[in-house]
């Protein structure tokens, strides 16, 4: 493992056991390192994304806009705007005289030829470099459209993904608290960090309802810009990707009063442990009599279906590597329940805290990783042995390479992984990649299959002779 560190990131891996916990994050990536993070306008590109009746246009090279072209599997129960990606498309002489003019053209005519409820423009590496006031366009397009245009600062270069996600906190904010708050409930929240990946927004929304609590806004899965204009209404902010919006929502507490939550939807205890943590808020008995139903129910259908895969799963390894630490924790606990072990886990925006939470909760032995590149996750899962490997675009040929087993749980998946019927599919997700016959076939497994070919040859030899 060792040889697979650079020097300098030797204060970002962790063994838990091997000493007392010191492990170094929230630096910028080591260059040349080929970090799995993204930059800082994709960090902000992920978080507004799914709003789905606002215009998104990248101010920058075409190439941006690919990068981040329908960059997550959000999906939307209305307007589909978001899913096309739009681009100023500058180039050599745009970089020399400016490409304010550029911009200016392209907002008006895309505001025209698609009425959006509002406009985010994105900044760009280049655009940071050349100056352009994005703050200045929009402001003039704003006052002729008479919609919202709101320039995002995300620059690239100018910092690491959670700078991203602050640029798009900073321009979310800008539109909350323009909408009027009638006819919203005291049993109400918003829900933040949640990006209805594979419509897992609307499991959990059906369960707020079971409840009898009212989504106001869901920021930004399947998201509306009317709601987001009137989510300072709500009595409550449930943050699940921290990483993501909890800035927006401590902008929202300093300015509005609304209390935070932290919540994750993933994995058993978890989940139940959201709805209860909602219901006693609110300190309405009816909700909590609802919720206490609500987990009897779901727990009763659940439990037994999740003991058929631990029992073929049991002592089998996992392990981890996700942009935020928060859905760490959770994918531990799940699997535990799954009776397999984590050796390995890590996050490309985990901030002290999150860290020491994951050296509470795993295991003597495991790895724990910060900002992490393919060299180290490589090695670290050839040393480990293990069975599967949970991640994103980037892990997924990472571990087919080395021929083990993948889970898809970041942008992309297909698959609902959040509440009770997630964490079923989860399993079955883990179940069918870990037990495929395909791991036969890979060179690390291929001698034991080779040994059983030539004793069968030699069995049907003999039978022939
Ligand atoms: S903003 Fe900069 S780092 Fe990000 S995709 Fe564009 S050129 Fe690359």
């Amino acid at each position: 493992m060792a040889s697979a560190i650079f020097k300098e990131r030797e204060k970002q891996v962790y063994l838990k056991g091997s000493r007392p916990f010191d492990l170094e994050c929230e630096k910028e990536s080591l260059a040349g390192a080929v970090s799995q993070r993204a930059c800082v306008f994709c960090g902000s590109r992920v978080v507004l994304y799914p709003i789905a009746d606002a215009l998104h246009l990248v101010h920058g090279p075409v190439g941006c806009a690919v990068y981040t072209w329908d960059i997550r599997g959000a999906l939307s129960s209305g307007p589909e705007l978001h899913r096309l990606s739009f681009s100023t498309d500058l180039q050599e002489k745009d970089v020399i005289f400016g490409g304010e003019k550029k911009l200016y053209s392209a907002l008006v005519e895309l505001i025209d030829r698609h009425a959006p409820k509002a406009a985010f423009v994105y900044s760009t590496c280049i655009v940071g470099i050349i100056g352009d006031d994005l703050e200045a366009i929009c402001r003039r397009v704003s006052e002729e459209k008479n919609i919202p245009v709101i320039p995002v600062q995300s620059e690239g270069f100018k910092g690491n993904k959670r700078a991203g996600y602050n640029a798009a906190c900073r321009a979310l904010f800008r539109l909350v608290g323009e909408g009027s708050t009638e006819g919203i409930s005291p049993y109400s929240v918003n829900i933040l960090g949640d990006f209805n990946l594979a419509g897992e927004l609307w499991i959990i929304r059906d369960y707020f309802k079971r409840m009898g609590v009212q989504v106001v806004a869901n920021i930004t899965g399947d998201g509306r810009v009317d709601d987001i204009r009137r989510a300072h209404g709500a009595a409550l902010n449930l943050v699940q990707c921290s990483g993501a919006t909890m800035d927006l929502a401590v902008m929202m507490k300093e300015k509005y009063g609304t209390p935070v939550m932290r919540v994750s939807y993933f994995g058993i205890e978890d989940m139940a442990e959201a709805l209860y943590g909602i219901a006693r808020f609110f300190k309405e008995p009816s909700i909590m009599e609802r919720t206490q139903q609500l987990v009897r129910e779901e727990l009763s259908a659940l439990y037994p279906e999740l003991q058929r895969y631990r029992k073929a799963l049991s002592g089998k390894k996992a392990a981890i590597y996700v942009g935020g630490a928060f859905k760490a924790f959770s994918l531990v606990k799940a699997f535990r329940h799954l009776g397999m072990k984590v050796v390995m886990v890590g996050s490309q925006t985990g901030t002290q805290e999150d860290y020491r939470e994951l050296e509470a909760i795993t295991d003597d032995g495991t790895i724990i990783v910060d900002d992490s590149n393919p060299l180290e996750l490589s090695a670290f899962l050839q040393e480990k042995e293990v069975d599967i490997f949970v991640g994103g675009v980037k892990e997924r040929p990472i571990a087919y390479k080395l021929g083990v087993g993948f889970c898809d749980h970041n942008h992309e998946r297909k698959e609902a992984l959040e509440g009770f019927v997630g964490m079923l599919n989860f399993a079955k997700e883990v179940y069918s990649s870990v037990m495929s016959p395909v791991w036969r076939f890979v060179p690390k497994n291929s001698q034991g299959m080779l040994d059983g070919l030539s004793s069968h040859k030699e069995k049907i030899l003999r039978c022939v002779s």
